[in-house]
């Protein structure tokens, strides 16, 4: 199903950051209540009988609609930072970025492996940053793993579906 509000509401923005990208800017999603309202509605709807026990969101805009649904499915929320931004002790995973690599951490009490956790962003390009927050969480050996996104690029190139792997139960709002 693709949700036509919602479709009707992302801005995309032509080059940014950089030339040649065209950005989906859910920023539009986020500040508008209907918007908002569905998102969270619809995740709720696919993931309400799963119990789900941590809703982890991917800094920073997988945050929004993360600790929303958090709040609906009657489950806790746990933030996937950037390195350095988590006071306590964390652990961490690495991965390869287009230009060089990078780390998200979580904190080492966050999970258990009594949770049954979903894992949530705003959006599905490559699939690198949610590998490695799937292999980050997979750390913490958590009962069953779910992966939900806002958005879904299927546009030429693009391999995210694929580069996570058939294993994985994964859920989009809107495909594009
Ligand atoms: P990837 O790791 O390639 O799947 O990229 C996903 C992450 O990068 C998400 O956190 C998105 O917010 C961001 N991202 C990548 N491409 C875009 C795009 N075209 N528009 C908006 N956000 C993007």
């Amino acid at each position: 199903m693709n949700n036509e509000t919602l479709l009707r509401n992302l801005r995309n923005i032509p080059d940014f950051p950089i030339p040649g990208i065209q950005f989906k800017d859910v920023s539009t999603l986020y500040k508008d209540a209907e918007c908002l309202k569905i998102m969270v509605d619809e995740l709720y709807e696919k993931y309400k009988d799963k119990g789900i026990t941590k809703v982890v969101g991917i800094e920073s805009r997988g945050f929004v609609v993360g600790a929303a649904l958090a709040l609906r499915l009657g489950a806790g929320f746990v933030m996937c930072r950037k390195p350095g931004k988590l006071p306590g002790d964390t652990k961490k995973e690495s991965y390869m970025k287009e230009y060089g690599e990078d780390t998200i951490e979580i904190h080492c009490d966050a999970i258990n492996n009594d949770d049954i956790v979903l894992i949530h962003d705003d959006l599905l390009a490559t699939g690198g940053s949610m590998k490695a927050a799937y292999n980050l969480v997979k750390q913490f050996n958590p009962r069953n793993i779910y992966i939900g996104f806002l958005i879904e690029l299927r546009i030429e190139g693009l391999h995210g579906r694929e580069a996570l792997g058939n294993d994985i139960e994964i859920e989009t709002l809107i495909r594009i």
